[in-house]
């Protein structure tokens, strides 16, 4: 029999499995402290609950489903992990350290991706599935369990690691709701990535949630923005800059664009220019991430030099930009890329990971 996994279970869910069990209602509470309060990482951790009582449960429920299956540490302390799920799909998480004590968990949302972006390895990989509410909070809850146990908090959360949030909008925002709630991670601390689903965009600035968002831009003209993210010819950059403004204005927040640099595609001055026009006078901020190198793509990473003089045109346009540090640089940190590493034949060969030569995760 398949044992619950009580991550899955809402307040009420689980008292109702513990009154099943012939308990009483308030241990409900207690074992919810222990998870969320006191983040143990077992059952047998939940000092106040009689034995007896915590041998039923381990019976039929188990604390988290998700299976370590290949994991990674950084020299700057970047931890990256690929997770099996119970149906054998494999995901990716990062957890980063910054100098300033905050530690950000990235995570997935999906078991690939549909959206199909060309220089990215999850979107080279294709769609498998939609992660569940629970694996995709699961994901931060395993970090900020290890976390707790030497003192630690987890601070923020990203959702920029393997798949498209608002592709799997429903799951996406309940998990936002469960780290919230349980993890008691404040909304400003949470950022959601999107690759530019306009209505998607209108129908989370609607939610009354202030939850960061980011939207990846990359280019600023239509017909190179479909060649690099084929959801361009969906929703192309004036209707998304349009569902942009609309958040903007819905939320009185500022957004973020990212832009993954690319030497010689989106690194020139005419590029600067147009994106400075696109974006002149919407609150907003861009984020430059130097391209990570993939197995399916040409593209390379654009200079420091270059990336200076962009960043100077954006802000003739009075706008602001930052480049974002390059996490985890020894080892496949980038998006999608510690999976394909995994799936190659020569790393299963072996017991360790091949390193990457590079990696650029952003921060929020
Ligand atoms: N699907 C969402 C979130 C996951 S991707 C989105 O696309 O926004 C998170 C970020 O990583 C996005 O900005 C994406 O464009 C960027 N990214 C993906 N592959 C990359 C690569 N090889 N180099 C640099 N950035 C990359
Ligand atoms: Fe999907 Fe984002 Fe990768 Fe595009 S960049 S393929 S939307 S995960």
């Amino acid at each position: 029999m398949n044992k619950v996994n009580l991550y899955a279970l809402d307040r009420e869910q689980l008292r109702d499995l513990l009154v099943k069990m012939g308990e009483k209602p308030f241990r409900a509470r207690q074992v919810r402290d222990w998870m969320y309060g006191q983040r143990v990482d077992k059952l047998a951790a939940m000092r106040n609950l009689p034995d007896a009582t915590i041998d039923k449960l381990a019976e039929v429920a188990e604390l988290g489903e998700l299976q370590l299956a290949a994991q990674q540490i950084s020299r700057d302390g970047t931890i990256k992990r690929v997770y099996q799920l119970c149906d054998g799909q494999l995901i990716e998480s990062v957890l980063m350290p910054y100098a300033d004590g905050r530690m950000t968990a990235c995570i997935s949302s999906q078991a690939g991706c549909a959206m199909g972006c060309v220089f990215c390895a999850t979107g080279q990989m294709g769609f498998s599935r939609n992660l569940t509410a629970t694996e995709i909070f699961e994901q931060a809850m395993v970090f900020a369990r290890e976390l707790a146990a030497r003192g630690e908090r987890l601070s923020n959360v990203v959702f920029m690691g393997m798949g498209e949030p608002f592709h799997n909008y429903e799951a996406s925002l309940a998990a936002v709701r469960m780290l919230m709630q349980r993890l008691g991670i404040g909304a400003r601390h949470i950022t959601i990535s999107t690759v530019g689903l306009a209505p998607q965009i209108r129908r989370f600035a609607d939610e009354g949630l202030q939850v960061k968002l980011a939207v990846s831009l990359h280019r600023s003209d239509d017909a190179q923005r479909s060649q690099l993210l084929p959801v361009n010819r969906r929703w192309d950059i004036a209707a998304l800059l349009d569902a942009c403004r609309y958040y903007c204005a819905r939320r009185n927040r500022r957004i973020s664009f990212e832009w993954a640099a690319i030497a010689g595609e989106n690194d020139t001055a005419d590029e600067a220019r147009r994106l400075g026009r696109l974006l002149q006078g919407m609150n907003c901020h861009v984020n430059i991430i130097p391209l990570n190198p993939t197995g399916g793509y040409t593209g390379l990473s654009a200079d420091s030099r270059n990336i200076e003089a962009f960043q100077a045109t954006l802000r003739s346009f009075g706008l602001g930009s930052t480049v974002r540090v390059r996490r985890g640089i020894d080892i496949a940190a980038g998006c999608g890329q510690l999976k394909t590493a995994l799936l190659l034949p020569q790393a299963r060969a072996s017991s360790t990971i091949p390193a990457m030569p590079n990696e650029a995760i952003s921060q929020p």
